[in-house]
């Protein structure tokens, strides 16, 4: 089988990574990928977004099945694309089409959708462009903290939590009459706040049946004990301990069942990874949002884990047989590290040359933003650069492992969280 992987972060080696080990795989692309694909798949010089170019490359490659890793081609319907054109419509999309994408495109759709099978979330009310002044009445019906998210995709910025009246009814002006995040905010979702722990659920489906696949905590902050503006994750674990058993058969029966049968319910056809942000208030889940991709950096924990071959559950969801298709988990906990640019999430430097990697003993680097120089030298191109994973009989192992790991692996302006797991 030929695949093609779209993306270049960590989710996108992390994937490809787990589907090189498979013989059932012959030829590995990713698009456009980045200096650590490189080293097993071929790149693609392409972006994950132009359609016609990725059309080009699957024909001349003979490609058997695309694996989408980000969010925005989905949303933009990458796989409507493929089932629109006779050239394509054969080869199996695995990524959502654009009706499924809206449970992460638009958050009033995913609350609405919610609230049709009663599937535990936080209470809510949307408002377009014209309502401010409802907006602010139903503000005024709330607690403290205020949550305001922006209903279109803002790149994990568009969802603010506010401490005063004023300040939410100040941001939501912003977000509805002068459009803050453009176009995404000209309908913002107000919710009643959750106090709670958060972690991520991920399962396989084919639209019919699905796999939960391991839990995952992830590690949004820059600074150490959660402090400071939001990343893209500076970390993550995978088990979660406080997500037992009793907790994880609660997710199942009350929101990982009704989100796939309320689907199917719908005609909503759906293949591919569903990403549930939960939060546990007290003993029970609340779903905080959908993704229709894996996360980053949930990923290089998840997938390390699946014991199985990938490809192997990728084609038992491409031909409708998930059912049949075996998912085996390793017992360990899987720990990653997130080295990122100095500066990070704000201005940083690029193009710093990476060294170390081949010191790396006992854990899996997977590149987030890197690139390879003209010489052919791995450099830093991106605020994330690296994920260093680890495995160990618990948490504390696995980071110890990984730490020890991140601190062979050097780039100028280099800075990780030390403190990852810290709350487990
Ligand atoms: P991401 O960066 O994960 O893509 P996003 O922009 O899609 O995020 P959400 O995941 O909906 O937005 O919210 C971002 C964060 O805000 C959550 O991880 C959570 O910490 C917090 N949050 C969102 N909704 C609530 C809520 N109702 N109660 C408490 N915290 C919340």
């Amino acid at each position: 089988m030929n695949i093609l992987v779209l993306g270049s972060g960590g989710r996108e080696h992390a994937l490809a990574w787990k589907l090189h080990q498979s013989e059932k795989v012959k030829n590995l692309y990713v698009a456009p990928g980045n200096a650590g694909t490189a080293a097993f798949a071929t790149n693609l010089p392409l972006s994950a977004e132009d359609f016609p170019a990725i059309r080009e490359q699957v024909l001349a490659h003979g490609i058997d099945l695309l694996l989408v890793g980000p969010e925005v081609p989905l949303v933009m319907g990458i796989h409507d694309y493929f089932l629109a054109d006779p050239a394509l419509a054969s080869i199996p999309v695995i990524g959502p089409a654009k009706e499924a994408a809206r449970l992460e495109g638009s958050k009033d759709f995913a609350k609405q959708f919610m609230q049709r099978h009663q599937i535990p979330t936080a209470a809510y009310q949307s408002f377009g462009a014209g309502q401010l002044e409802a907006a602010c009445g139903f503000l005024e019906t709330l607690e403290p903290p205020y949550v305001l998210k922006a209903d279109g995709l803002a790149a994990g910025k568009g969802v603010l939590i506010l401490d005063s009246l004023e300040e939410a009814k100040l941001a939501l002006k912003e977000m509805l009459v002068e459009a803050k995040f453009g176009e995404a905010s000209s309908r913002v979702v107000i919710e009643e706040f959750l106090s709670g722990i958060e972690l991520s659920c991920f399962v396989l489906t084919d639209g019919k049946d699905y796999k939960i696949l391991p839990t995952a905590k992830d590690y949004k902050r820059i600074g150490e004990g959660d402090t400071g503006l939001n990343t893209g994750g500076m970390g993550a674990v995978s088990p979660v301990p406080f997500a037992d058993g009793a907790f994880m058969e609660k997710v199942e029966q009350r929101i990982v069942l009704p989100t796939i049968s309320g689907l199917q319910k719908e005609g909503i056809p759906y293949t591919g990874f569903v990403f549930i942000g939960l939060i546990k208030v007290g003993e029970d889940p609340f779903v905080i949002e959908y993704n229709v991709r894996m996360g980053d950096p949930e990923t290089e924990v998840v997938i390390p884990r699946i014991e199985s071959d990938l490809a192997d559950l990728l084609q038992a969801v491409a031909i409708g047989k998930l059912r049949e298709a075996e998912l085996r988990v390793s017992t360990e906990t899987a720990a990653t590290v997130m080295m990122v640019s100095g500066g990070y999430p704000e201005k940083y430097e690029k193009g710093h040359a990476i060294s170390g990697l081949e010191q790396v003993e006992g854990a899996t680097v997977y590149h987030a933003g890197t690139a390879l120089n003209a010489a052919g030298e791995a450099v830093t191109s991106g605020g994330r650069v690296l994920a260093v994973t680890a495995f160990g009989a618990d948490h504390g192992k696995a980071l110890q492992k990984a730490y020890e790991n991140v601190r062979r692996v050097k780039f100028k302006g280099a800075y990780y969280r030390k403190d990852i797991g810290f709350d487990l």
